[in-house]
């Protein structure tokens, strides 16, 4: 029987996905032949990446208003050099978060100056900071949208008038959000969309030719997305697993359906962490993160006790990371309500055992 993952990421899919990226490495639609071994510039492959890209914009709500989906290699956090490198002419502003939104903030300074705007690192980044000036002459805003390793996400959208960046990687497609007031967005497959190796970058076509560096063609936004993510070979399973993936996201109610969803897993898991005097929560109450649940135990000697119960119940994936310590629920898309309860119920036998 298959485990209850909580993993961090690379994480769950769902189990149709895994199964049709499983049967299509044998043999993609009665081709005679394997995904993986079949040309990218072939007619089965130029239909994949095309319903991927399209499928993408289409779920996010961007269909026909200028974007561009691109699916690019070297993780989000080659995007975070990306993203300064077209369009950081003379400075940003970056919103530090969290360890994702300190890299995003250390690459970035590569290319020219970055103003650290805001930043909760004074209480170990268990908030979204808030009601912090945004200059108006940046040449764009940068956000984490959700703390894969605090458990914060943002609830509301920065308001600003300049372009609007986001690193989406762990809550891309769990929630309906008005995606256009972004002019660029870009997530690592590996949370909520598919396995690793693949990056989804949505770009605003009128963010194109903002600086006036040269970009070498690999880091090129632009040359990227008039290639169709295909100027190098593109990596073909992760692309397809995606694909397989947002079908799935379709089917299932698009982003609003995720996210009925995906409140509801979340509220299960905090109600517990909230009434179980055992367990404490991370996160500040109104940036809880939907996707990635902290907690800790009140009393860490008994860290031992709750172990035991909740492997004995084949959860895995529940450690929390080094630099929060305790335990992360993450709750992707793909995880079900039967998993959280499993996990519920494991809290309250924890509890039990005291009594
Ligand atoms: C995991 C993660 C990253 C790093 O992604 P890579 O694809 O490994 O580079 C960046 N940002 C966030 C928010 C993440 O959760």
């Amino acid at each position: 029987m298959k485990k209850h993952n909580f993993s961090a990421g690379p994480a769950i899919l769902p189990q149709e996905v895994i199964q049709g990226a499983a049967e299509a490495v044998l043999e993609l639609d009665d081709i005679g032949l394997s995904l993986i071994e079949i040309s990218h510039r072939s007619n089965e492959f130029k239909a994949i990446m095309e319903e991927a890209c399209d499928l993408a914009l289409q779920i996010l709500g961007l269909e026909g208003k200028g974007y561009k989906a691109m699916y690019l290699q070297g993780g989000a956090s080659m995007q975070f050099l990306m993203t300064a490198y077209n369009m950081l002419e003379s400075k940003a502003g970056y919103v530090n978060s969290g360890t994702w939104s300190t890299k995003a903030i250390k690459e970035a300074k590569f290319l020219g100056d970055v103003i650290e705007l805001a930043s909760s690192k004074d209480k170990n980044f268990n908030y979204i900071p808030k009601g912090y000036d945004i200059p108006n002459d940046l040449d764009y805003l940068h956000i984490t949208s959700n703390n894969t390793i605090f458990g914060t996400q943002y609830k509301n959208l920065p308001e600003t008038s300049v372009p609007l960046v986001a690193d989406m990687s762990s809550d891309i497609f769990s929630r309906p959000l008005d995606y256009s007031k972004f002019d660029l967005f870009y997530a690592g497959a590996q949370k909520n969309m598919g396995p690793s190796g693949v990056t989804l970058v949505i770009i605003k076509e009128t963010a194109f030719n903002k600086v006036s560096r040269s970009i070498p063609s690999m880091l090129n936004y632009e040359i990227q997305a008039n290639a169709g993510s295909m100027f190098n070979t593109p990596p073909v399973f992760p692309v397809y697993t995606v694909l397989l993936n947002l079908r799935w996201i379709l089917k299932n109610g698009g982003l609003s359906g995720m996210g009925i969803q995906n409140e509801k897993k979340a509220a299960m898991i905090y109600d517990e962490i909230d009434r179980n005097p055992l367990f404490e929560g991370f996160a500040n109450l109104d940036d809880r993160s939907a996707m990635n649940a902290t907690f800790n135990l009140v009393d860490d000697s008994s860290a031992a006790i709750f172990d035991t119960i909740w492997n004995n119940a084949k959860i895995s994936g529940l450690k929390g990371h080094r630099s929060v310590g305790g335990y992360r629920a993450s709750i992707y898309n793909a995880l079900s309500m039967e998993s959280i309860q499993t996990l519920v119920d494991c809290m309250k036998e924890f509890e039990r055992t005291f009594n």
